[in-house]
């Protein structure tokens, strides 16, 4: 590993003026991800800024019904948390799926959602990759893409957003609190990350130095009937081939209102607003259900090994949504 120099800072604006020393420095949460990529020589920050002392480890409920969220919450108690797990069971279980206790013990609700891909060549400094080294090129096109993107890829990149968080966050409409060199600000976690398109290096769209402090969940009475559904190649921890976060409500038979979000087939959290609107205001039967999730797959480009995905996020949205209705769980 490369030489870093490291500071605690102690407060959001600390940490930002810190950061300014260095257009290589990083902020440092639990490392789970950041220091795996310096071993690797993936991510070679000079400076280090530990913000575990600078941002809350606070989960707390807001005046209008919703939950604000401070940014350094371990993953472990944000799935405890009573209050996410009885009005968000979707974020809940999304947490508790994406790795194991030892991770969730360290990781921070801020550095979950800022995960970079786990795409093979991304983290081979061996290979070309254009979101490690702008320009190189990108190996896994015509290379192993089983894992990688169906929707929204780029002709320089199709990566997946590795963080299941994120996709169940999309699913209830949080929004992302940040601080920066500009001020504050408030960005919906829909448009935390971003497409791929000509520039993959950007994986979100924060600038250098805004550091997330908090995440806000609005309140939302559906999303006590949501559920996280995470398909995997192996039952222990490892990255969603497909994921579907849901949460619905159904009266007299119709749907009222639903929120869907998919993990695992775009470079972001990929929130299923076609599906959403085509299912509202009729019955959440099988056969709309899969109409539907054929819809929002219409425009779907899949790899030379990916195109199983398709099938699989289709099934996954129709049994995910189904289960939600017949069960509530
Ligand atoms: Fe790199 Fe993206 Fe291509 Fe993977 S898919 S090799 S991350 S450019």
């Amino acid at each position: 590993m490369r030489p870093f120099r490291y500071e605690r800072a102690t407060d959001p604006d600390g940490a930002v003026a810190l950061l300014s020393r260095s257009p290589q420095a990083a902020f440092l949460g639990g490392g789970t991800n950041l220091v795996d990529l310096m071993k690797l020589d993936v991510a070679r920050p000079d400076l280090l800024i530990d913000i575990r002392g600078a941002v809350s480890g606070v989960i707390e409920e807001l005046p209008d019904g919703g939950v604000h969220i401070g940014a350094g919450v371990s993953n472990s108690d944000l799935a405890a948390e009573p209050l996410i797990r009885e009005r968000y069971p979707v974020v809940a279980q999304a947490v508790l799926n994406g790795a194991s206790t030892q991770l969730r013990n360290v990781a921070t609700v801020g550095g979950n959602l800022l995960q970079r891909t786990r795409c093979l060549y991304f983290q081979d400094i061996t290979t070309a990759c254009n979101k490690r080294q702008p320009g190189s090129g990108c190996s896994a096109i015509d290379g192993h893409n089983r894992d990688l993107a169906i929707l929204g890829t780029s002709p320089d990149c199709i990566a997946t957003q590795p963080s299941d968080l994120a996709v169940a966050l999309a699913a209830v409409d949080a929004t992302v609190q940040t601080v920066g060199p500009d001020g504050s600000r408030g960005i919906p976690l829909t448009e935390l990350h971003r497409l791929p398109g000509s520039e993959p290096q950007h994986d979100n769209v924060l600038a250098h130095g805004e550091l997330i402090t908090a995440v806000d969940l609005p309140p939302l009475a559906l999303a006590a009937r949501s559920r996280y559904r995470k398909i995997r190649d192996r039952a222990s921890y490892a990255f969603a081939l497909v994921s579907v976060a849901a949460a619905i409500d159904v009266a007299d038979g119709q749907v009222r209102d639903v929120r869907i979000a998919l993990g695992g087939v775009a470079h972001k959290p990929w929130r299923a607003r076609r599906a959403e609107d085509l299912l509202r205001g009729g019955p959440a039967t099988e056969d709309r259900l899969r109409r539907a999730a054929e819809a929002e797959l219409a425009e779907a480009q899949p790899q030379s090994d990916n195109a199983f995905k398709i099938p699989l996020a289709r099934n996954a949205i129709v049994r995910t949504v189904l289960d939600l209705v017949e069960t509530g769980r």
